[in-house]
């Protein structure tokens, strides 16, 4: 019976460990995809083009947003980064999950546009860890940590607009709880309407 993918939008302050929770999902979830977005920033040592983001001039990003291609864009800590609306709609529509890694205030635009979505906000174990793991990724120069660290204190404000809360302490323990929200999401009564018809059972209040 065919059923169109979940959208999961993550979000979380930078370096609490999205990236690294992220990537053993992917290992273990082999329905899910991944989108890819649009950014002016620069790429950290090790990340490719197309893979972990699609790496943008300016001019690039500005005619990405009047050609209509992005369903949400923002600019954080000095960069644009921009959600490529094309991948999440082909990717749902052929039963792939399809997982968007994104700051606060997209991912509630998100959720405007799709209501459907499951919201899930990663938190680090303490302001002095994620200060420390931020630190630890050795990626970002002093200013631009502290700019981060401002940044993640406010947007744990919004941490109740999401649907579940992970903390991110040991990394088997928060990898297995985002399995366990998809797994769940899957098993709720309105994402299975089609399946409960085709067996037979009718009820008038399905529609
Ligand atoms: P984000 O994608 O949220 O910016 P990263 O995945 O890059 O964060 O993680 C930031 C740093 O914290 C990395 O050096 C990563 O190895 C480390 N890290 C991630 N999760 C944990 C954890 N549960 N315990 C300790 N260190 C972690
Ligand atoms: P980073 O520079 O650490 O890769 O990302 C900075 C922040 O931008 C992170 O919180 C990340 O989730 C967010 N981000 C990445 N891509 C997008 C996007 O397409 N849209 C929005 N709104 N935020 C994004």
């Amino acid at each position: 019976m065919f059923r169109e993918g979940l959208l999961v939008v993550v979000s979380g302050p930078s370096g609490t460990g999205k990236g690294t929770l992220l990537s053993n999902i992917k290992e273990r979830e082999k329905n899910i995809r991944f989108s890819v977005s649009a950014t002016t920033r620069s790429p950290r040592s090790g990340e490719i083009d197309g893979v972990n983001y699609f790496f943008k001039t300016h001019e690039e990003f500005d005619s990405m947003i009047k050609n209509n291609e992005l369903v949400e864009w923002v600019k954080y800590c000095d960069n644009f980064y921009g959600t490529p609306k094309k991948c999440i709609e082909d990717t749902i529509k052929s039963g792939f999950d399809c997982l968007l890694e994104i700051e606060v205030e997209g991912a509630l635009n998100i959720k405007k546009i799709y209501p459907d979505c499951v919201s899930i906000f990663i938190l680090p174990p303490s302001f002095e860890e994620l200060r420390r793991r931020i630190e630890a990724r050795g990626t970002e120069k002093a200013e631009v940590i502290d700019k981060r660290m401002d940044k993640a204190i406010k947007e744990m404000n919004y941490v109740d607009r999401y649907d579940y809360v992970v903390v991110n302490d040991r990394i088997e323990e928060a990898v297995s709880s985002i399995s366990s929200i998809l797994t769940s999401e899957k098993l709720k009564f309105e994402r299975n309407i089609n399946i409960l018809e085709s067996i037979g059972i009718e009820n008038r209040s399905f529609a």
